[in-house]
């Protein structure tokens, strides 16, 4: 598996890190882990065409991690070169209504051919290629993790969440979690991780490689990975937009 991280920060305009998206290529497919805004010209930095994304799953519906739905379908639609493969966009119990408010505000904009917006809950999918097993995490209502199993290999995506005993689960002994930390220790916002619950997570849960994203500009002036590299054994990397790691 490749991971391109497309989206390494927040809702907060910086120059740094744009919202949150994770291209994952495997075998046979092209996954999306989010689409906050800037996602879609990302994915051409790194080498993906958009068209060949073939699954997109959204850990819940706060713009900066969905933004970017809008651009990604209505260039879909009007590409000169059409799709072959189906699209499938996957959110939380509540996505097909959301899907159908945006579909109202922009007409029929955002509506390709091939394009299929299914819901899921707690649980474990097959696919061709990947398992996929998600879990409910500690953010809005609409919040889910997700733990991505391909090739004898994992990797987990925590979305936004505050500390959870399910992320510590679904984590367990997985080649890589990507891991949220929004705010240092000493600004602990309700919903979101510090660097010390990033670090008890990671060392419950011990997941061999630790990537720390979902970043606030405060994280990096106060050096937040420092903290975590302090408190863990596993290999920690701070995320960056377009870096690529092979799981
Ligand atoms: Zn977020
Ligand atoms: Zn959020």
């Amino acid at each position: 598996m490749k991971l391109h991280i497309l989206g390494s920060g927040t809702c907060i305009p910086y120059e740094r890190r744009g919202s949150s998206g994770y291209a994952l290529r495997l075998s046979k497919s092209t996954i999306l882990l989010d689409c906050g805004n800037g996602t879609t010209w990302k994915l051409g930095k790194v080498g993906i065409n958009y068209l060949e994304v073939n699954h997109i799953f959204l850990s819940h519906f706060h713009p900066d991690h969905t933004a970017d739905l809008i651009p990604f379908l209505f260039a879909t639609k009007y590409a000169l070169v059409k799709r072959v493969k189906p699209l499938y966009i996957w959110g939380s119990r509540g996505f097909k209504g959301f899907f159908s408010a945006l579909n109202n505000a922009y007409n029929d904009w955002i509506q390709p051919d091939k394009l299929n917006i299914e819901e899921l809950d707690e649980g474990i999918m097959k696919f061709d290629d990947f398992t996929l097993i998600s879990g409910k995490t500690l953010h809005i209502d609409s919040s889910l993790a997700y733990r991505i199993e391909s090739e004898g290999k994992s990797i987990v995506y925590s979305g936004d969440t505050d500390y959870s005993e399910s992320l510590v689960e679904l984590a367990r002994d997985s080649d890589c979690l990507i891991i949220e930390c929004s705010m240092p220790d000493k600004l602990k916002v309700k919903g979101h991780l510090t660097p010390t619950e990033v670090s008890k997570i990671a060392n419950k849960s011990k997941a061999k490689r630790l990537i720390i994203s979902h970043l606030y500009p405060i994280c990096d002036e106060l050096d937040v990975i420092k903290v975590i590299r302090e408190q863990v054994d596993a290999e920690t990397i701070l995320a960056e937009d377009l870096l690529e790691v092979e799981i």
